[in-house]
């Protein structure tokens, strides 16, 4: 399949409505109050190192031994992006990371569920409940994502709560360090004092580039971001604004 089939990544997501033998899972039994502290220390399993991580815990054992995880969908929530972005890289190997137990559990049951209903498809995305705001580097090796999603973070809307945003100077040390040579960050929010943040963050970091619109426009994943994932979808839902913006990661000439 094309790495651009729309009409068949539709297809595939209706499928996911329609009821077989197998029944995916329900989301109000996986509900949680909405934030969770990043600061906190909650108890998470995590590698020592990326070399430690056995990605065959997570995915086909044939597709880790091709490849490595390439596309995080951070804070992924209830996982709709990664379900959508599938079928249209289905050798590239996608990581949620989502902080909330009970929302991570979700994912995993309907990746689980997704996987019986259509043998053969979605063994290329996986969810993990960790903090992405204290381990992303114990996953990944530098250089080792071409993609990372940021899509509507959560706002902490108060100034004392700004350090717990997810992008921020220190966190995007982290994001350039995994981050390849020209591989992209994606941000969206319904918040338009967060977009202003966001984008004033990354355009003042030396190691990102932000992309015009018509470098936008002719990249497959962006028309994606506004509607796949559930909170996209609840945005919508109340008719709410949503802002995008693109960033690559430049090279680091300074070394
Ligand atoms: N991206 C999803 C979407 O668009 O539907 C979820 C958006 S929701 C507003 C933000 C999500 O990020 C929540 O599910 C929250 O639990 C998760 N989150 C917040 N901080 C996190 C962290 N440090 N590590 C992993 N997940 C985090």
């Amino acid at each position: 399949m094309s790495e651009n089939g729309d009409g068949e990544i539709m297809k595939r997501v209706h499928e996911e409505d329609s009821n077989e033998d197998v029944n995916l899972p329900k989301k109000r039994y996986y509900r949680q109050r909405a934030h969770s502290n990043p600061i906190a220390d909650h108890c998470f399993d995590y590698p020592v190192s990326p070399q430690q991580m056995d990605w065959t815990q997570e995915y086909d054992v044939s597709m880790t031994e091709q490849s490595q995880v390439e596309f995080a969908d951070i804070g992924c929530g209830y996982g709709g992006l990664l379900v959508q972005l599938s079928p249209m890289f289905p050798n590239t190997l996608m990581l949620g990371m989502e902080i909330r137990v009970k929302v991570s559990d979700y994912v995993r049951d309907r990746i689980k569920a997704l996987r019986k209903k259509h043998p053969g498809q979605f063994n290329n995305i996986a969810c993990i409940r960790s903090n992405s705001m204290k381990y992303l580097p114990n996953f990944f090796r530098k250089g080792q994502l071409s993609k990372m999603f940021f899509l509507f973070p959560d706002p902490h809307f108060k100034k004392a709560k700004h350090k717990w945003r997810i992008i921020n100077e220190t966190l995007l040390a982290e994001y350039a360090y995994v981050l390849r040579e020209d591989g992209r960050i994606y941000t969206v929010t319904d918040v338009e004092d967060l977009f202003k943040w966001m984008t004033s963050h990354l355009s003042a970091h030396p190691l990102f580039q932000r992309l015009g619109d018509e470098e936008m426009k002719a990249d497959p994943v962006v028309e994606k971001l506004f509607e796949s994932s559930e909170e996209g979808q609840k945005v919508s839902r109340n008719s709410g604004q949503k802002w995008c913006a693109v960033y690559r990661r430049i090279c680091d000439t300074s070394s």
